[in-house]
């Protein structure tokens, strides 16, 4: 089984001065989990601060990156702006990008090769709406997802699978259905990469926080989870890495 990630993505919080005090309050506190990979995703002007006032070994990256290299791109942010800063992931089609910038999985998948084409990992995101999960159809609609956002993807990957309807909604997957998805995905991944799949880490995200953390990565498939609105506060986080 591959190391637990536990992945952070602050969505549209904090500040630059907020991101240097969030990373100070960390170093004071944190203690590495045996086993367990802390990383930051944050808004891509607190990079820098992030930086300069993590502790040592915790990583950071962007939540986006452009599927272009360079040039009249007005907005966008390059894998090679996020690589220089130190980050070494990058989210990709999490699915606030998907429903409210319209990102199609071969977007997704572009801005995934682009990310790799700098040394980024991409976290690609995955994961059915509401409406797909009560007519049963969560599986091959996650993971007809999947092959679209990984094509001519490398394997250097992590896979988030976060059901919409979960997020942010206080209303958690159970740690079977995150299962079922794990191991479907786990499954689509080794017929792809083949041996080069075995350690890519799979993780759940959906209102996930310290009180269930440990039961839904307790899961033979589920290698951490990508967590937003638990990621904001130091104490949250200290209380899921000591979890795991
Ligand atoms: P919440 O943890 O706030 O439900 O958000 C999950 C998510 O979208 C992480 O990317």
């Amino acid at each position: 089984k591959p190391g637990t990630l536990l992945a952070l993505n602050w969505k549209m919080n904090k500040t630059p001065t907020e991101a240097r005090a969030w990373a100070e309050e960390l170093k004071e506190k944190y203690a590495p989990a045996e086993g367990v990979e802390l990383a930051v995703m944050a808004p891509a002007l607190d990079l820098s601060a992030l930086a300069a006032n993590l502790p040592a070994g915790v990583a950071f990256g962007g939540q986006d990156v452009s599927a272009h290299e360079s040039g009249a791109y007005t907005g966008e942010i390059s894998a090679g702006m996020l690589k220089d800063t130190g980050a070494t992931y990058v989210v990709v089609g999490h699915s606030e990008r998907r429903e409210y910038h319209g990102e199609t999985d071969a977007v997704v998948a572009a801005k995934a090769r682009q990310a790799q084409a700098y040394g980024l990992t991409p976290i690609v995101c995955v994961g059915e709406g509401l409406e797909v999960r009560e007519k049963g159809e969560h599986v091959a609609y996650t993971l007809k997802q999947l092959e679209g956002s990984l094509e001519n993807v490398g394997p250097d990957v992590v896979i988030a699978y976060e059901p919409v309807w979960a997020i942010g909604t206080g209303k958690t997957a159970t740690a079977d259905d995150a299962e079922e998805l794990a191991a479907a995905i786990r499954d689509a991944l080794t017929e792809r990469y083949g041996h080069n799949a075995d350690g890519i880490r799979v993780l759940y995200g959906g209102s996930v926080k310290p009180e269930n953390i440990a039961q839904l990565c307790g899961k033979a498939n589920v290698n951490g989870a990508l967590v937003g609105g638990a990621s904001l506060k130091v104490t949250d986080v200290l209380g899921m890495n000591e979890a795991l």
